[in-house]
């Protein structure tokens, strides 16, 4: 199987140290591997998603000597597919829509008798409140936040849940259930990210994930996903993060360490990968 990674800029921001880090430790991998790297842009969340934004990202990857294929794939250009996913998903009854607003959410978790409220990979999790006892009929939603009922999927499945993390084989059955009942999809965007990800990753055939350890947690949702569309699984390796000089892991809004403000401040490739430790 040929190697396959890629890397995957929201066009919301300047590229900063945490990005050039990961694209060029992708790039670097698929290059000793002798297999491919490719570049997609993740622009589903269109209200935030600027081609100004995305042309700065192609321009600073391309200055740091990476270099991939064009033309790059747009996730605002596969809606389609990411119904006809979400459409299989609710067939099989493991959907739901779900009313509730964020604030609905901290009130519900927040009452007295729920104990200390439980983080996972999206926030808090959700404590149930839409989810039905028997799985709906009818026609998939057309303009709903669907959640995905994650007891009834993992119940579902035929042996354990599990994908490979820097060659090591984790069971993540446990990790998903405590992630609760995600959003596969929200009324804004149509496919939330968990869904959107995992269909580019196997319609591109990425055969390796590259990416900071941010997103390990997730990855439990990604691996059932792929179960439950019967798609392949891509190796994972999930990178540390690139932090500031207080120890916070570098954000988009944190323009300083922007890589067109080191370019403009005369830095080079060479400082960057020095800077990163690559
Ligand atoms: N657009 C996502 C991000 O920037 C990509 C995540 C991934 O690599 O799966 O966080």
């Amino acid at each position: 199987m040929m190697f396959i990674t890629r890397f995957a800029p929201s066009p919301t921001g300047p590229l900063h140290l945490g990005h050039a880090y990961s694209a060029m430790l992708a790039h670097d991998m698929a290059r000793a591997a002798r297999g491919r790297f490719l570049v997609r842009i993740d622009d589903l969340d269109q209200s935030r998603a600027r081609p100004e934004w995305e042309a700065q990202c192609l321009e600073d990857l391309a200055w740091l000597g990476l270099d991939w294929p064009r033309p790059v794939l747009h996730q605002s250009s596969r809606l389609p597919r990411y119904r006809d996913a979400l459409a299989q998903l609710w067939q099989m009854g493991l959907l739901y829509a779900c009313t509730c607003t964020r604030s609905d959410i901290r009130a519900a978790v927040s009452a007295p008798q729920e104990g200390a409220a439980l983080h996972g990979a999206d926030g808090l999790v959700y404590p149930g409140t839409c989810r039905p006892a028997t799985p709906p009929t009818g026609a998939l939603p057309g303009d709903a936040a669907l959640r995905l009922d994650m007891a009834r999927a993992l119940a579902g499945l035929d042996g354990p849940l599990t994908f490979l993390e820097k060659g090591c084989p984790i069971t993540a059955n446990p990790l998903a259930a405590s992630l609760g009942d995600v959003v596969i999809a929200s009324r804004a965007m149509g496919a939330s990210y968990h869904l959107s990800v995992i269909l580019d990753d196997a319609d591109q055939n990425v055969s390796d994930v590259i990416r900071g350890e941010d997103l390990l947690e997730a990855t439990p949702i990604h691996a059932l996903l792929q179960r439950l569309l019967h798609l392949p699984t891509p190796r994972y390796h999930h990178h540390r993060l690139i932090r500031d000089t207080e120890g916070k892991r570098l954000a988009k809004r944190d323009d300083a360490r922007a890589i067109a403000t080191y370019r403009a401040d005369g830095a080079s490739p060479i400082d960057i990968r020095r800077m990163v430790g690559l």
